[in-house]
């Protein structure tokens, strides 16, 4: 599942292929892409437009266009967005001709296909089909959609005494607490498990447990763990793809994502799966400190 070092590597490779140029067509093949606006008025709304500029939100892609209007789109579980040379691209309606085993297999994952202005095609391949688009009128309506989505942990405004905030107070364990999009946004499974290691924390812990050392340890270790995942391009356990098709390598670089017995690179202890709030959950039982539920704090007298 695509969290923000993919969604960040997508955009990255994508943002100088495509900005400037026009979309001559937005063709939408599957409903549940923009549900619940009509593939066709969707595809009309964006046929002719000029890419300003290609961005991301936590998970969320942005495809600002021109007039204001922002194309907003989330890969959610299985979506792709590959760009292919105009050759390469093969007509859907053709494709369905064929019999189902000879098309590949990104054809018949195929959801929507931008056809730009110089014959290439952005496609958006999505086999399991929970990934959606939506086209946002102005800058105050895109405000207003994420109005409740949290800090970008790239930004200046994610500082420990943010995230100590954010924290205060909270029983859910850390493990929930890094996944709620409202708090940091973009952090997934794989990247909430890395940082945890990273700041020798233990993924059942209190949030509100932790102490400001704690706070800041894991406040540099999401950014390190992101990081970590940009640099290798994002990781491809299943269907990840970045926009050239390819795998991104970072699964090969998990501290414990996945690793469950083998050896912690840290302690050498064995790394442990555990589930927490329904989600796989690796880290080593001996060099992450299960923080205690901390006592509230007695008010200064004034
Ligand atoms: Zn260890």
């Amino acid at each position: 599942m695509p969290e923000l070092p993919e969604v960040e590597t997508v955009v990255r490779q994508l943002e100088p292929e495509v900005e400037g140029h026009r979309i001559e067509r937005l063709e939408v093949l599957d409903g549940r892409w923009s549900r619940p606006v009509p593939p066709e008025r969707l595809g009309a709304a964006v046929d002719g437009a000029k890419i300003e500029h290609l961005g991301r939100r936590g998970k969320y892609i942005l495809m600002e266009l021109d007039g204001g209007r922002t194309l907003v789109m989330h890969l959610r579980m299985t979506g792709n967005l590959i760009l292919r040379d105009g050759d390469e691209a093969i007509d859907p309606s053709e494709g369905r001709r064929l019999y189902e085993s000879e098309r590949s297999t990104e054809e018949r994952h195929l959801r929507a296909r931008f056809v730009l202005d110089d014959g290439r095609e952005l496609w958006f391949t999505d086999p399991r089909r929970f990934g959606e688009a939506f086209l946002m009128k102005d800058d105050d309506q895109l405000a207003e959609r994420f109005a409740k989505l949290g800090v970008e942990p790239f930004s200046p405004e994610f500082t420990p005494a943010a995230l100590g905030e954010m924290a205060a107070g909270r029983t859910a364990p850390l493990k929930s607490f890094l996944l709620d999009q409202s708090k940091v946004a973009g952090v997934g499974n794989i990247y909430a498990d890395e940082a945890l290691f990273r700041a020798e924390l233990h993924p059942l812990s209190p949030a509100g447990s932790m102490k400001p050392e704690h706070v800041d340890a894991l406040r540099n270790a999401v950014i390190a763990a992101l990081e970590a995942g940009i640099d290798a391009g994002g990781s491809s356990i299943d269907d990840y793809r970045d926009a050239r098709g390819e795998k991104g390598s970072m699964q090969d670089e998990f501290l414990v994502h996945t690793r469950e017995g083998e050896d912690c690179t840290r302690c050498g202890g064995t790394i442990s799966r555990i589930v927490v709030g329904g989600r796989s959950t690796y880290f080593c039982p001996n060099c992450q400190v299960r923080l205690r539920r901390r006592p509230k704090r007695k008010r200064a007298r004034s």
